[in-house]
């Protein structure tokens, strides 16, 4: 027998949310024109079904609104850029969203990580479609790595690394300069401010290596330096993900996706809203806010698209999507150094 990779049902999951997003825009939940040019055969995917399409309807509108307010944020107080990586950002279109946008320009820089499998196939799909690879800059601009596992543009940067590993291994590749340029500032620069997205990836990593992660970044941002005269160093994160397994619905959710060998150690630590906020604070970081995605959809999307959606599709199962959206939130907080003051208030 073939030996299995224990990693390719976790892998499997990017094309579950890529699916979705394109089932979401083909309904005409969202607007994404550049989904389809990262999921292939996009023209023959059967739509997924009205609780799924919510529900990715729901994270994407709120998860937006908050990496929105964060750009906007950076743009008021006169930063020079803002940065944003994502980790575990599998098909997802954000940046391409994000470069077509209001904040294209305070965006200075967008990195995403994933397995290498992943982020191969994410290559060859954006150096296929020129409406992806003009965005990211002219011909010559735009480098794709000798081992074809990711690409570098003046704003846009993939890599494929295992983020379980020791974060002062893999993310070294951050503090190199980029090859796009000749400047000796590394590629991720504490002195701009620094959103990190954890959309559905954290569940699928122990408590342990995603508490590395984050205070990878936490370390990298204290670093000191003689420069008196900065602005305050800025972290940002927002994680979306499962929680509170532990009760029957939870527990059916788990099982459905141990028979497909996912397992989900990180949401283990995570028995109720209320613990989510920990994910950040344990780290330093100054605020940090959970709400599930129930309590978004209810009180965060407004009456005028709440009745639009709700006029897309019929939904039968109203009790089922409650218990659903119970059981994913997004958690979203602020880390700064030194004396400067911050408030998660960017949401
Ligand atoms: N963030 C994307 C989104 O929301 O559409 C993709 C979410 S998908 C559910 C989870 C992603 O995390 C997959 O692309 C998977 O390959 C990636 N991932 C999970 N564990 C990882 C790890 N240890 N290292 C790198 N990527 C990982």
């Amino acid at each position: 027998r073939e030996p299995t990779d224990p990693d390719a049902s976790i892998r499997a999951t990017d094309s579950d949310a890529a699916l979705a997003r394109l089932s979401a825009v083909q309904k005409g939940y969202l607007v994404d024109p550049f989904v389809r040019h990262l999921v292939p055969r996009a023209h023959l995917q059967p739509p997924r079904p009205p609780l799924i399409n919510i529900g990715t309807y729901v994270r994407t509108v709120c998860i937006d609104k908050l990496v929105d307010g964060w750009l906007q944020k950076c743009s008021i107080e006169g930063r020079s850029g803002c940065q944003i990586l994502s980790l575990g950002a599998g098909s997802d279109t954000r940046f391409w969203r994000l470069a077509t946008g209001p904040w294209k320009d305070t965006l200075s820089k967008y990195i995403e990580l994933d397995f290498p499998e992943i982020t191969t196939k994410k290559t060859m799909a954006i150096t296929k479609s020129r409406e992806l690879s003009s965005l990211l800059g002219k011909p010559g601009e735009v480098q794709i790595d000798k081992s074809g596992t990711g690409l570098h543009s003046p704003k846009y940067h993939l890599f494929g690394v295992d983020l379980r590993l020791p974060p002062a291994d893999t993310l070294s590749i951050l503090l190199a300069s980029p090859s796009t340029s000749d400047s000796t500032t590394p590629l991720l620069s504490p002195d701009v401010p620094t959103l990190l997205l954890f959309e559905c990836v954290l569940v699928y990593m122990t408590p342990e290596a995603s508490a590395q992660l984050v205070q990878w970044f936490v370390d990298y941002f204290s670093s000191t330096d003689n420069n008196t005269n900065r602005k305050p160093r800025v972290l940002g994160g927002i994680v979306y993900e499962m929680f509170g397994l532990n009760d029957p619905f939870g527990r059916v959710m788990v099982n459905n996706l141990k028979t497909r060998n996912v397992s989900l150690p990180g949401a283990e630590p995570y028995p109720t809203m209320q613990s989510l906020p920990k994910r950040f604070l344990q780290h330093g970081f100054r605020a940090s806010h959970a709400l599930s995605l129930r309590e978004l959809r209810a009180s965060h999307l407004g009456t005028t698209e709440l009745e639009r959606i709700s006029k897309l599709e019929m939904l039968d199962e109203v009790e089922e999507l409650e218990l659903v959206l119970e059981h994913y939130a997004i958690t979203w907080g602020a880390w700064i150094d030194g004396t400067g003051e911050t408030k998660a208030d960017w949401a």
